[in-house]
């Protein structure tokens, strides 16, 4: 019995009842969702449902009677409604589903999918339309992203400079960009899909890149920045720069990978020649070293004889010599001491670095006070005024250090103007790990095109007439400093003095030194 009381009604039945349907159709106009409509021959809205005036802003569908359209929407959306809606009424052939753009006169866009169906009278002859439309807004709004972002990418894998490519799970190409076509010698991309790298790869290359996709896949763990050496059939090389990552369906399954890369070859060319540089200004500085070494070596026990008959000379044939005589001996002496200098200096320059790296935690003011007391004499010549600010500890090779600022110092006090007194001021700055230390003179200055090669080994300015020198103590320092770890340079302008920087890793401070 229960049973037969929620069966449907059978067709027709209460159909007749013309309250009935007035009701059905009030609750459906008023609750309905979408927007339903009742227009006459002129498409003047005859009834509407609460949603369709509510879309319009207006409370009740009443107000609606009358209205057409044009007085919601922009000329144009109105235009082409009213006009599908005269051939609906001539034809009488309905719209079904059609997707409709809605301009409001505020410029606003809506879409709506809409059918719209002749409205006939009793007799069956055609007195106007109705329609349902449904909005679809959202739903068009999300396609169009859709296409836009699909757009975006087809941009992207036509123009960029990259190559970018999707793999199926066997690593076949599925997508790739123009560029990753073209490199294979490919004009069509189609062409490429299906194909795998062993196709055009050796099979070394192609070989391991299969083996990382297929290790992608099985872990889903990316290949970041990888460098691959792609080496070609006939036997070419190529660098590229990779990036592998798993390709997930919607649902979050790995169906294959996709990579970007990028040609790395002439970086790497130029790397490999950086290194070869490298290696080849390494052995022509150890060939000047040992040349220094063997050659000062090779100077000394000649000069010492030289040095000694001199002497010999000097002290047994004094008396028999005349003026001329002792001058051309001096001259000689004068010579011989120079040497010596040079060759001191040729034997310091090839020690720097065949010397074993002795660095402690040095006091530099106590290095510093050293190099003082060596050049006393050229100080107390020149009447020269030296001051310098707190010394810090640094980590050094004591000796070393001293020669660098017994170099620099003593540049400073031979590099003045004729009847000038020597000013040096010795600074020393803190800057993150490192020490500064400047040493600035008021000397006659260094042309800045010369700030390079004045560290380069045998390399004057003057001559000798007018500042003797060798040429060999600021290349002794810049490798002294090279060798700390440091940086040395120097800042002049030419007649305004000039300063000398170098850098020293920092030593640790009091506080944190072992105790003695
Ligand atoms: P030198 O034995 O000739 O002094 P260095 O290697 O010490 O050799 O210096 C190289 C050249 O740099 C010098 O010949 C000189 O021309 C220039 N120079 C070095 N220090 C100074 C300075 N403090 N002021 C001006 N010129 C300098």
């Amino acid at each position: 019995m229960t049973k037969k009381t929620k069966r449907p009604l059978p067709a027709g039945s209460g159909a007749e009842d013309p309250i009935r349907d007035r009701n059905l159709l009030r609750t459906i106009l008023e609750t309905i969702p979408d927007k339903l409509y009742f227009k006459d021959a002129g498409s003047r809205f005859v009834r509407n449902s609460r949603a369709h005036a509510k879309s319009f802003g207006v409370d009740d569908p009443a107000d609606l009677v009358g209205k057409t359209d044009f007085d919601f929407f922009s000329e144009e959306h109105a235009g082409q409604a009213f006009e599908d809606e005269q051939r609906i009424i001539r034809t009488g052939e309905p719209l079904i589903g059609i997707e409709e753009k809605e301009t409001w006169p505020d410029g606003r866009v809506t879409w709506v999918s809409t059918t719209k169906m002749p409205l006939r009278d009793e007799k069956g002859e055609i007195v106007g339309t109705f329609g349902i439309s449904r909005d679809i807004t959202a739903q068009k709004e999300a396609e169009l992203a859709l296409s836009r972002e699909r757009n975006l990418l087809h941009a992207l894998l036509d123009t960029i400079p990259d190559h970018i490519y999707f793999k199926d799970a066997e690593s076949r190409f599925v997508r790739n960009s123009r560029a990753h076509v073209k490199s294979f010698g490919v004009d069509d991309p189609a062409d490429l899909v299906g194909k795998t790298d062993f196709d055009f790869f050796s099979d070394e290359h192609a070989g391991q890149a299969f083996e990382d996709e297929q290790r992608i896949i099985r872990t889903g763990e990316p290949l970041i920045g990888i460098e691959e050496k792609e080496t070609w059939p006939d036997g070419r090389v190529t660098w590229a720069s990779s990036t592998k990552m798993p390709l997930k369906d919607e649902k979050g399954e790995v169906v294959g990978t996709f990579g970007i890369s990028r040609d790395i070859t002439r970086q790497k060319e130029i790397e490999l020649e950086a290194k070869n540089l490298t290696a080849a200004l390494k052995r022509s500085n150890q060939e000047l070293e040992e040349f220094a070494s063997v050659a000062s070596h090779d100077l000394q026990e000649p000069l010492r004889m030289i040095s000694g008959y001199l002497n010999l000379i000097v002290r047994r044939y004094q008396d028999r010599l005349d003026q001329d005589g002792r001058e051309f001996i001096a001259f000689a002496v004068d010579g011989a001491q120079r040497m010596q200098v040079m060759i001191d200096d040729l034997l310091s320059y090839s020690r720097v670095t065949t010397q074993g790296k002795a660095f402690s935690l040095i006091e530099t003011e106590a290095v510093l006070g050293r190099a003082l007391l060596n050049l006393k004499v050229a100080v107390d010549e020149a009447g020269a005024r030296v001051i310098h600010e707190a010394m810090p500890a640094v980590m050094g090779d004591e000796r070393q250090i001293e020669r660098l600022f017994q170099n620099l110092i003593g540049n400073g006090l031979k590099y003045r103007r004729p009847g000038d007194v020597p000013d040096i001021h010795v600074s020393a700055q803190k800057k993150d790990s490192e020490w500064v230390f400047g040493i600035k003179d008021n000397g006659i200055g260094i042309d800045p095109k010369y700030f390079d090669r004045i560290f380069g080994i045998f390399q004057r300015l003057h001559t000798r007439e007018q500042y003797s020198g060798t040429g060999i103590g600021l290349a002794i320092c810049k490798k002294t400093v090279e060798r700390h770890g440091g940086r040395i340079w120097v800042e002049s302008e030419e007649g305004t003095g000039a300063t000398f920087y170098f850098t020293l890793p920092a030593g640790l401070e009091p506080s944190k030194r072992p105790a003695p």
